[in-house]
């Protein structure tokens, strides 16, 4: 396995980037601290470990930075992209990119995971019930503690400007509220010179573009009684794809429900990276309890009804899914990885028996 350093600039795209990253190094501005670190434990898949300010060099050194883990198979192929943590409580997403950084095989094409896509994030308790847990345990095979932030939809405000009453997306002028200026899932494609959550989206835009990447699948939670619990939402370009990975996973026992995004659907993954890249944009939502209001809300990892290991395994199938459906209806496509167990056994064991 080659794990060079997160800062390595060594890769083909890495190079093509050189001009541009000191050409932005002169717009830097002062995006205070750093985030402490995540434990992930990268398994024999990996072929690369890059950190996302290679995809944008201000991002060096800011919280805002986050481990991008290559899985490359032998067998050529295409190119994925797979977001957990855009919103970080959204804790499904974060696991799930997990599990296929510390456990997945790939043996065709190119896999790259982002497991906390808003790093600063992870880290911040904003939204989160006042008593409630800040990071999540888990046990591990070997009878040892894995302990995971467990943190907000919204950047942290000290990491970048205060918000302004009204935040205006860019570059539709679409007005939100302020808070929104701090969430990843509002501000795509993001800017160069922008703040922290909008250098955050352009670094993955630029990744996009640079690597070649053809799906970018973005993970998400919502509360289950949500109407976008239980979603796939396509870019209208990926209906197909969307639909026919729906029917394969209701033959799973998994009902989802498939939605085109508006062309209102301003800064949002699978409307923006769709319009402004050329590759397929999807977003899964799974049933998190956690999301529900105040005196509502369920447990994040145990809730009986939706257990995180179910939500888990929700994610995977739909993005295995997806991936069929797109190499079905794409001569000569092809990305697929692989498990050491399979996915029914995240129906029956804690979370913890699949990490490293
Ligand atoms: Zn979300």
């Amino acid at each position: 396995m080659i794990a060079r350093s997160l800062l390595s600039f060594g890769s083909a795209a890495s190079v093509r980037r050189g001009g541009m990253v000191l050409l932005a190094a002169f717009l830097l501005m002062p995006l205070c601290g750093t985030a402490a670190e995540h434990d992930i434990r990268h398994g024999p898949g990996v072929t690369e470990v890059l950190a996302l300010s290679a995809y944008h060099g201000p991002l060096t050194g800011t919280p805002g930075d986050t481990p991008v883990y290559l899985l490359e198979g032998t067998e050529p192929g295409g190119t994925v992209l797979i977001l957990g943590g855009s919103h970080a409580g959204e804790i499904a997403s974060v696991m799930a990119a997990l599990l296929i950084v510390e456990q997945a095989q790939v043996s065709a094409g190119r896999v790259f995971v982002i497991p906390h896509a808003n790093n600063s994030a992870a880290w911040n308790s904003e939204g989160l019930t006042e008593d409630g847990p800040r990071t999540l345990t888990f046990t591990n095979p070997d009878g040892e503690d894995r302990v995971f932030a467990y943190g907000s939809r919204l950047t942290d405000p000290d990491h970048q400007e205060p918000d302004e009453e009204v935040f205006v997306h860019y570059p539709s002028g679409m007005e939100l509220p302020g808070h929104e200026a701090r969430n990843l899932n509002r501000v795509h494609p993001g800017r160069a010179d922008g703040t922290l959550t909008q250098q955050m989206s352009y670094a993955l835009f630029e990744l996009v573009r640079l690597e070649g990447v053809d799906i970018m699948i973005d993970m998400h939670e919502a509360p289950p009684t949500s109407r976008l619990a239980n979603m796939l939402i396509s870019h209208p370009r990926a209906l197909d794809v969307a639909v026919m990975a729906v029917m394969h996973l209701e033959l799973l026992g998994i009902r989802l429900g498939v939605e085109a995004s508006r062309p209102e659907f301003f800064g949002l993954s699978h409307r923006e990276f769709g319009d402004h890249t050329d590759a397929l944009g999807f977003l899964i939502e799974s049933p998190n309890p956690a999301q529900e209001s105040i005196g509502r809300r369920g447990d994040p990892v145990h809730d009986p009804d939706n257990p995180l290991t179910h939500r888990v395994r929700l994610q995977l199938l739909t993005i295995s899914e997806l991936l069929s459906a797109h190499a079905m209806l794409t001569p000569k496509w092809a990305v697929s990885f692989d498990f050491p167990f399979s996915m029914d056994e995240l129906l029956t064991a804690p979370l913890g028996a699949f990490l490293r």
